[in-house]
C-alpha cells in the first residue's frame, strides 16, 4: 500500500498536513461568511407550515391599553376609531391573514378582551364577541 492507497483525512483545525496550503489560499472570512448563509437558515425551512390564526377582540371588555397592538409578533393590530361601549378604542386586525397563532396579544392583555385560535382551512367562523 503506498501513500497514493490511503484514504485522504482532513488535519484537525491548526495541524498541517496536506489540506493546509490549500486552506491559506481561501479568504477566512468568505468562509465564515458561506458558513453563516447556512447557519442563518435551518434546513427543513421550506417543509415547515406556519400555523395561520384568526384573532378575535372581544370589544366592550377592552380598556384601549394598547399592549396587544404593540407586542403584536407580526405587526397587524391597529387601533380602530371606533368607540366601545365603555368610550375606549379597541384594537382591530389591519392584516388578519398575518396572524400566526401565536397567542401573544392573549396573553398579554389584562382584560381578556382579545384571543387567537387556530384558523381552519374550511375558512372563518362566526366572529366572537360583536
Ligand atoms: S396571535 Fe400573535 S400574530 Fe396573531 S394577533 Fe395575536 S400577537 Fe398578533
Ligand atoms: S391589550 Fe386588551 S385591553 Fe389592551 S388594547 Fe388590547 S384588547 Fe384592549
Amino acid at each position: 500500500m503506498d501513500a497514493s492507497d490511503r484514504p485522504q483525512v482532513a488535519p484537525a483545525p491548526g495541524a498541517g498536513g496536506p489540506g493546509a496550503r490549500g486552506r491559506a489560499e481561501t479568504n477566512p472570512r468568505q468562509g465564515a461568511e458561506q458558513a453563516m448563509k447556512y447557519w442563518r437558515q435551518p434546513l427543513d425551512r421550506d417543509e415547515i407550515k406556519v400555523t395561520r390564526g384568526r384573532v378575535e377582540v372581544i370589544k366592550d371588555r377592552c380598556k384601549g391599553c394598547g399592549f396587544c397592538i404593540a407586542y403584536c409578533s407580526r405587526g397587524l393590530l391597529v387601533m380602530s376609531r371606533k368607540f366601545n361601549r365603555k368610550g375606549y378604542h379597541y384594537p382591530e386586525a389591519a392584516q388578519p391573514e398575518l396572524c400566526v397563532n401565536c397567542h401573544f396579544c392573549e396573553v398579554i392583555c389584562p382584560e381578556f378582551a382579545i384571543f387567537s385560535s387556530e384558523a381552519d382551512a374550511a375558512g372563518d367562523r362566526p366572529p366572537v364577541g360583536e
